[in-house]
């Protein structure tokens, strides 16, 4: 079973980010607008945007220009020009000539951004097993080692056991740390981002990453069923931001809720499991590159005892899914 770790603020140091040295701890007396890190929410604050996963997914399809940027995700200029100055600023993305001596530039993945592969992998898989009306993802991943349309696995790399939510144990530091982000902007994004990119389900994964409150929710949810007060405390959010991510996940068929008690309990739903290889990798992704030389705020364990390093595996060859097997195919037309 998967133990949810009760916080204790009193014993909580705060580790203050940008100390080159020794981290300065102070005692106690938490901010009231304060969560333990967790490498989610570090990873969300460079993500967690509904474009920047749109924009990333097409630079992995090999789209490098601005015009084609525009023209692909049909954005707006002053958006798409804001989000790649973003990725280049965390060093996801860099611009260079097109060729030598030409003047237009192009913007291409860093090894920071191909380094989301698994992430990317789990939004195309969810939405091919949810495939909605509009058609986000023309196209086919298919595994080179094997021929076959990509269907896949996420799985340990040490014991290659299926990597789930019962599977993995979620371990905080200890004593928790603390990042001293600015939540402001959370406040001001609440539904826009499920219809930012365009409504139903087409687009459900991409704008859920696009949501920073939503996911940390249904990362907790995944640790074990919470009622809003717990939550709202644990992720230092308002009660009314937690009842509205609640209601729109219930609204995806991804949360359940459940009256115990006097409380209304939330429980994720089987539905909700295909995004837990998602927001592990991302999870993941974010102890690799934005702990900024800090420790890693938790670790997650899976059963065989190891550090969770998840990669997807072919369900048709066995074969592990990487960016060197596998290739993108235009989907043939319906009907
Ligand atoms: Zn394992
Ligand atoms: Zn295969």
């Amino acid at each position: 079973m998967r133990a949810r770790a009760a916080v204790d603020f009193r014993r909580a140091a705060c580790i203050v980010p940008g100390q080159r040295n020794a981290p300065v701890l102070q005692n106690p007396e938490p901010q009231p607008k304060q969560a333990p890190a967790t490498a989610l929410r570090r990873a969300l604050n460079v993500l967690g945007d509904p474009w920047t996963m749109l924009i990333l997914k097409e630079a992995f399809n090999g789209t490098r220009r601005f015009s084609h940027f525009q023209r692909e995700l049909n954005i707006p200029r002053q958006t798409l020009s804001l989000r790649l100055t973003h990725l280049c600023r965390e060093a996801m993305m860099y611009r260079r000539p097109v060729s030598p001596g030409h003047a237009t530039l192009e913007y291409v993945p860093t090894a920071k951004a191909f380094d989301l592969q698994e992430a990317m992998y789990s939004v195309w898989l969810w939405h091919q097993a949810n495939p909605g009306d509009a058609d986000v993802l023309p196209f086919d991943i298919v595994h080179t080692t094997c021929g076959k349309v990509l269907s896949a696995s996420f799985r340990c790399t040490h014991c290659k056991g299926l990597i789930t939510s019962d599977s993995v144990q979620v371990v905080p530091a200890d004593p928790p740390q603390f990042d001293l982000e600015p939540r402001g902007r959370l406040s001001r994004r609440n539904d826009a981002a499920i219809t930012a990119s365009g409504d139903g389900e087409g687009l459900v994964a991409a704008s859920l990453v696009g949501d920073i409150a939503c996911n940390e929710i249904l990362w907790r949810l995944f640790q074990g069923p919470s009622h809003i007060q717990a939550l709202a405390q644990d992720l230092a959010l308002g009660v009314s931001v937690v009842r509205g991510r609640l209601e729109k996940l219930r609204q995806l068929g991804l949360v359940q809720e459940e009256q115990q008690g006097r409380r209304l309990v939330y429980a994720t739903l089987p539905r909700a499991e295909p995004f837990y290889p998602l927001l592990v990798s991302i999870s993941t992704w974010g102890d690799r590159w934005c702990n900024a030389g800090q420790p890693p705020p938790e670790m997650l364990v899976h059963d065989c005892g190891h550090l969770v390093r998840g990669r997807f595996a072919c369900n048709h060859c066995g074969g592990w899914v990487g960016r060197d097997n596998v290739t993108i195919r235009p989907r043939a037309p319906h009907g």
